[in-house]
């Protein structure tokens, strides 16, 4: 089906495309000409009834199916990814307005979990023991969990559903998808793709909707655990109420993340790795770095070559050529960025490059900010304080390493961190001594691997577990231990006091 089309989009339940029974429908905009493109339906708890049940369905019959055979369907559905890469980044992009390049590294990143996800026989094996006692042995078990649910933002609609349901389902689980109603469409191709690798229907379903359809499903008795990816305001409320409903959760929520740079630092490889990291998708990523720290003598210099580059950045429509930077998500995400600027002005911090109301030819309705650049921004100001997510970088002037380590450290958010330097010493010392969940040396934009965990501290995610590698397994799966004898001897007697010894 071509997608793309329809005027309104479906749900998937069972292994097909499924008319909701919702009379509640939400505008979905192509942000790069600011017109709706399609509707998508806000679920009700019937709808995503009809989605779990489908999946509690598939549930009995996949989870007894050998971790081999579900490996072999995602090995299939990784190439079916890498075959229609380019298509899905034309779906992203369409209704994310990030530029096509980036769009398809953005599928690539899912895909790599998916890689990792293959592995799941070997990834499944527990410890065994012989003899723990006399004649008696020990192993433990990862088993599948259930019914699992994912809740995801707009800014990554390929690779933040792929962070969870390939791992979840490699593990034996079945999965609802509740993606961001502002970019619902790629969902409902990746479902078409695992049904082409053969996943049994009903193994994944997608659920459209905004609050009301979140509400249901965490909610939902037989959804045994959540994840989360979007805001920190929204993040704790779904971990507050996944808790109180009984439900594992991981909630990963906002953030704010800086780049230092040290006098000694490579100051053109910062620049660029600065640029990209504040600049690309529009600032709309979780990694995106949107504080610099400038440490001692390099403020000046940096400031003039920063602003330099920025005011080469080409913006326009993610489909457009040479196109290093597409608009922001929504009109509304554009007022408020734009409000934030004016705030930034307000405060008294330094306005080098203003992305104010930037002019498009030929996408006056689209929804563009400008590559921003604050200098002499101070901890107290809201274009600070605030999670902007928008293509706005804020520098601040500190005299030393220690001091820039104990901003970041001071920070309600905790996601990522970079250094620039040439020193080992400084970089062992901010490795140590930074508190974030993912710091990057020489590295703007740190994301671990699929074969590592992504995740933050602090505000930036609320629960124990990261996302994908190992802890993605082991938040998808529950321990049993086994102990087991085969007495044959006829040696029974009652038991009335624990076990001495052996
Ligand atoms: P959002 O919190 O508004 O929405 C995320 C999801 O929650 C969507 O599916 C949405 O439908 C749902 N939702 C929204 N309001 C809700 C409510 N009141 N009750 C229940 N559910 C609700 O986030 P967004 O604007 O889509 O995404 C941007 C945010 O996501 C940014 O804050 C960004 O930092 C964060 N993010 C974090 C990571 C990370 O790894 N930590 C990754 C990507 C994005």
């Amino acid at each position: 089906m071509d997608l793309t089309t329809l005027e309104r989009l479906p749900m998937w339940v069972g292994g097909r495309p499924h008319s909701p029974t919702t009379t509640r429908y939400g505008e979905v905009t192509n942000p790069a000409t600011g017109e709706v493109i399609r509707h998508v339906p806000y679920g009700n708890a019937a709808d995503v009834d009809a989605a779990v049940q489908s999946a509690a369905a598939a549930f009995p019959g996949w989870a007894a199916s050998p971790p081999l055979r579900r490996a072999r369907v995602l090995m299939r559905f990784r190439d079916l990814l890498d075959r229609h890469r380019k298509e899905l980044a034309r779906i992203v992009t369409q209704e994310h307005g990030k530029t096509l390049a980036d769009a398809e590294g953005s599928v690539v990143r899912g895909m790599e979990v998916v890689e990792f996800a293959t592995g799941i026989p070997h990834l499944l094996k527990g410890e065994h023991n012989d003899s723990v006692g006399t004649d008696v042995d020990s192993w433990s078990m990862r088993m599948p969990l259930g019914v699992c649910a994912g809740i995801t933002p707009f800014n990554f609609p390929a690779m933040v559903p792929m962070w969870m349901f390939p791992v979840a389902i490699a593990c034996g689980n079945t999965f609802v998808l509740k993606p961001s109603e502002r970019v619902p469409t790629l969902s409902l191709r990746l479902a078409e793709l695992l049904q082409e690798a053969g996943l049994p229907d009903g193994v994944f379903n997608v659920a459209h909707g905004d609050k009301e359809a979140v509400d249901a499903l965490l909610a939902h008795p037989t959804v045994r655990a959540v994840s989360f990816v979007g805001s920190t305001p929204i993040a704790r409320y779904i971990y507050e109420t996944s808790a109180r409903h009984g439900k594992r959760v991981q909630a990963l929520g906002g953030a704010k993340n800086h780049a230092i740079v040290m006098p000694d630092a490579d100051l053109d490889f910062a620049t660029e790795a600065i640029i990209g990291a504040g600049y690309g998708s529009a600032g709309e990523r979780c990694m995106a770095i949107s504080g610099i720290i400038a440490v001692g003598d390099v403020a000046d210099a940096l400031a003039a070559k920063l602003a330099e580059r920025a005011r080469r950045v080409t913006t326009g429509p993610g489909d457009g050529t040479d196109v290093e930077m597409g608009p922001v998500i929504t009109c509304a995400a554009r007022d408020r960025i734009t409000g934030l600027i004016d705030r930034g002005v307000a405060e008294g911090a330094s306005l080098l490059v203003d992305g104010r109301r930037p002019t498009i030819p030929g996408h006056a309705d689209g929804f563009f900010v400008g590559p921003t650049l604050f200098d002499r921004v101070t901890p107290s100001m809201t274009i600070y304080r605030e999670e902007v997510f928008g293509p706005v970088l804020a520098m601040l002037r500190v005299p030393s390493l220690e001091d820039a380590i104990g901003l970041i450290n001071a920070n309600p958010y905790a996601n990522g961190a970079a250094l620039f330097t040439r020193s080992g010493h400084a970089a062992r010392r901010f490795q140590r001594e930074v508190e974030v969940g993912m710091a990057g040396i020489n590295v703007p934009i740190p994301v671990p691997m699929a074969f590592y965990s992504f995740g933050g501290w602090r505000n930036s995610l609320f629960g124990d577990l990261n996302v994908h590698g190992v802890d993605g397994v082991r938040f998808y799966t529950r321990l049993k231990t086994v102990t087991s004898r085969w007495p044959d001897d006829g040696s029974a007697a009652p038991g009335f006091h624990m076990p001495l010894m052996g």
